[in-house]
């Protein structure tokens, strides 16, 4: 690893990849994860990714994201993603992404609160079909170079400008790493939850460093529930069943076999009737059904999540599957805006970490990709116009511990314990979550 790169990602799920790709091939790269690389939540992604089909459902989509996101959306940011989508589509299928098609033609599926079928999919694997061809093209990129393992434990700035980051290698070892400009793609923070469908390592590190830096962020208490996860007594990671089993019509039924809901309501409704029939009933789940399903295979249509239930003990051609909600996703986050520069000088973020206002107060499902995957490309494209400065590092010689303090302000000595880092900055995020609810709550 060098001492200076032209820009460093941090992250590799779809927005760091995307926004890598999209960098001109002149630019040295550094990408960095926290973990392996194909451990994100890029990987998860079932159901799909959504796609203006024909410009006839422009205004469809365009009303089913602002109704999902309680019209507290960012109306050019949602018309960016909308309009930028059958471009973004392409490009995924040139470079390789397959989505399932029926005599030659994309098939389309739907999920709750769509109010129609506008899904593109691979199976029920589709975050790692297109995430695997990303990181191929990523790692076949020889001005890429790209780390696992190595975790961002500070950013290098001064005077609202970023000048690059602090991490901590495999081994422990900290390094100061100059960069032209940064991109944060760290994804979202079910890491600080008990129960969440997220990897746990992600602990909405960037925002915590937003915390400490002053970089704005927005809507930090925007967290989605998701309606229906695999019960199971044991402390690990929820496994989703996809709200695209719910959109092909599978339904949802109380203790005694009754169904208590419309099972296509946006997530937040949808959790919320769950949560009052588990209450009702005395209960930690409720049962979904997906023997409803009519005219489709599911074992084929989705052998994942089949997979998956069969391991638990659960058929889902005869079984009841016991669901229940927990942490999924993330609309607030680092503020950025369309080009998704941060409020601080060459610090981008893109992704779950950032907050473009596509999503409102809540997520349309299948937007997520899309989103991460447009305004990835925008960080890029902007990093790439930006005007050339002169060489903003003059000598890329390695920071001394002493210019680190000097300029920086850092003392490597407050990093040598990585779980009290990990700890105070989950607290940090969780304290200015309670107090942005805290806020909202007064202000309503
Ligand atoms: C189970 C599940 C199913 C989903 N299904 C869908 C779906 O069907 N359709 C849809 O549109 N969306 C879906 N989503 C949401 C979607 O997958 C995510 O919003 C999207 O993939 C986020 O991409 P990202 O690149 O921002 O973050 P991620 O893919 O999560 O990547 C984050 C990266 O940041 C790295 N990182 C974090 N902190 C640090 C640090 N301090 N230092 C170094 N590296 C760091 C991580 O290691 C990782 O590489 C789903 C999510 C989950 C969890």
């Amino acid at each position: 690893m060098k001492n200076k790169y032209d820009a460093i990602i941090v992250g590799c799920g779809v927005a760091g990849c995307f926004a890598a790709l999209h960098l001109p091939k002149t630019a040295e790269i550094l990408m960095i994860t926290k973990s392996e690389k194909e451990e994100s939540d890029s990987f998860l992604a079932q159901g799909g990714i959504c796609v203006l089909k024909s410009e006839d459902d422009y205004d469809s989509f365009f009303e089913d994201t602002l109704r999902a996101g309680h019209y507290e959306n960012k109306r050019s940011a949602v018309d960016m993603m909308i309009r930028s989508s059958a471009d973004i589509i392409r490009e995924l299928i040139s470079l390789g992404v397959s989505f399932q098609t029926k005599d030659g033609e994309l098939v389309y599926t739907r999920e709750g609160a769509h109010s129609t079928n506008r899904i593109l999919y691979h199976e029920d694997v589709t975050g790692k079909e297109i995430t695997e061809k990303l990181l191929q093209k990523v790692c076949a990129q020889p001005n890429i170079t790209l780390t696992e393992h190595t975790e961002m434990i500070d950013l290098l700035c001064q005077n609202n400008t970023c000048d690059g980051i602090l991490i901590r290698t495999k081994t422990g070892r900290l390094a100061a790493v100059l960069a032209d400009n940064v991109i944060l793609a760290c994804g979202g923070i079910g890491g600080i939850y008990e129960n969440s469908t997220n990897y746990p390592h992600l602990t909405g590190d960037a925002l915590a460093l937003s915390l400490k830096h002053d970089i704005r962020l927005k809507n930090i208490n925007y967290v989605q529930i998701h309606p229906t996860t695999l019960y199971s007594r044991k402390k690990e990671r929820r496994f989703l069943i996809s709200e695209s089993v719910r959109g092909e019509g599978a339904v949802l039924y109380d203790k005694s076999g009754k169904r208590f809901v419309d099972e296509l309501l946006p997530r937040d409704l949808l959790t919320q009737h769950i949560y009052r029939q588990m209450k009702k009933d005395g209960t930690e789940f409720v049962w979904l059904s997906m023997q409803t399903i009519q005219n489709l295979d599911i074992k084929k249509r989705f052998p994942n999540i089949c997979q998956k239930c069969l391991m638990e003990g659960f058929d889902i051609t005869k079984d009841l599957i016991p669901v229940v909600p927990a942490q999924h996703y993330f609309m607030g986050g680092i503020e950025v805006d369309l080009s998704s520069r941060t409020s601080m000088n060459h610090l981008y973020a893109a992704g779950e970490t950032s907050c473009n206002g596509v999503h409102g107060a809540n997520r349309l499902a299948s937007n997520s990709l899309l989103e991460s995957l447009v305004f990835a490309k925008n960080a890029a494209l902007d990093i790439t116009y930006q005007q050339k400065e002169s060489a903003r590092f003059l000598a890329a010689a390695p920071l001394t511990e002493r210019k680190l303090q000097t300029y920086y302000n850092i003392r490597l000595s407050d990093y040598l314990k990585p779980e009290e880092c990990l700890a105070r900055n989950k607290q940090d995020v969780w304290n200015e979550i309670k107090r942005e609810n805290n806020r909202k709550e007064m202000a309503s």
